[in-house]
């Protein structure tokens, strides 16, 4: 079983450095054509250069592949749109969007500004949401997508002096829970990665030899999965170091209480039997949440 991306179009942002760097030339090896996007800025998102995201194309050239590089910014949607148009008129179409392109301005939330939080959001979420908007009616007119978003451990956990960054990594989550649905019918499948590598993001954070350990190329081998034929759809895949793992949202099946005894102290009462894990779902629309309590609540009715 060999994954090929043989005759597909592929759109990596943040490909000069990391694992946007893994990503692009790993699509390329198996025979995509690969956007390779970057801003070329530091780790906290200041400066812009096209060395990095033209090295990548290079790479990708002497091997035999075909590349362009584009240096959108991809918080600027007029930016990611001439990135697109640029694509589509090289190549015709966009089958793999990899949101990828991401920084850092980590503090305690306390010390942190508003602007600081604003940017990462700006850059992760509406970042993804600008590229994601950018190639959907082209995915849709093709009868064919695949769009990966890059969360993170710290948004579907948290992580300390990341309360800009982790509110971004779990809002890609949601985007992508809805834009699932509204995929569905034109073979758009959208799913999540949560890394962990060395690269410049994190190369403070840990020592050598646990940064060599986590390459990006590990990642990219479990990324490639989300993003070919056989890809899943909402999916959120955990990659770092060779270990690999899903994350889900569950919820339990929780329990009814009646009108006459709806107060927080009969809620508290109840705790154990609300928070009980037997039976615990992961709901695929919210509507579903909707629907059990109603279940919940005729069931209750019937009873009485
Ligand atoms: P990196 O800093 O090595 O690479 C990120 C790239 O994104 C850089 O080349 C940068 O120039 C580019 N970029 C930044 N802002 C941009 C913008 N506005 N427009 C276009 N390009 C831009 O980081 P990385 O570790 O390879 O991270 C890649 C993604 O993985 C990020 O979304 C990051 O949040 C996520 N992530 C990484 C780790 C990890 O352990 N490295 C963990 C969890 C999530």
């Amino acid at each position: 079983m060999t994954i090929s991306f043989a005759g597909k179009v592929a759109i990596v942002t943040g490909a000069g450095n990391g694992l946007g760097r893994s990503h692009a030339l790993e699509l390329a090896r198996r025979g995509a054509k690969v956007v390779v996007n970057d801003l070329g800025g530091a780790r906290d998102g200041s400066g812009a250069s096209s060395a990095a995201s033209q090295e990548v194309v290079q790479l990708i050239e002497e091997m035999g592949g075909e590349a362009i590089s584009h240096g959108a910014n991809v918080a600027n949607f007029d930016e990611v749109q001439d990135m697109v148009q640029q694509t589509m008129d090289k190549w015709g179409r966009v089958d793999i969007l990899i949101n990828n392109a991401g920084i850092l301005r980590d503090k305690s939330f306390s010390k942190m500004t508003l602007d600081d939080f604003k940017l990462v959001m700006d850059v992760h979420v509406m970042g993804s949401v600008n590229c994601t908007k950018a190639v959907w009616e082209i995915m849709k007119q093709q009868n064919y997508g695949r769009i990966v978003m890059t969360t993170s451990s710290s948004g579907m956990y948290g992580n300390f002096g990341q309360a800009n960054y982790g509110a971004a990594k779990m809002a890609v989550i949601g985007l992508m829970n809805t834009l699932v649905l509204e995929g569905a019918k034109n073979n758009i499948n959208i799913n999540a990665l949560a890394p962990t590598a060395g690269t410049r993001m994190t190369e403070d954070l840990m020592p050598e030899e646990i940064v060599k350990a986590f390459s990006p190329e590990a990642v990219t081998a479990g990324m490639l999965t989300l993003c070919d034929e056989d890809a899943p759809n909402r999916f959120i895949l955990c990659a770092g170091a060779g270990g690999y793992s899903s994350a889900c949202i569950f919820e339990t099946e929780g329990c009814f209480i009646p009108k006459t005894s709806q107060n927080p102290e009969t809620v508290r009462q109840n705790w154990a039997l609300l928070t009980a894990q037997e039976n615990q779902q992961s709901l695929l629309s919210g509507a579903k949440q909707g629907e059990k309590f109603v279940m919940k609540a005729m069931a209750f009715m019937k009873s009485q």
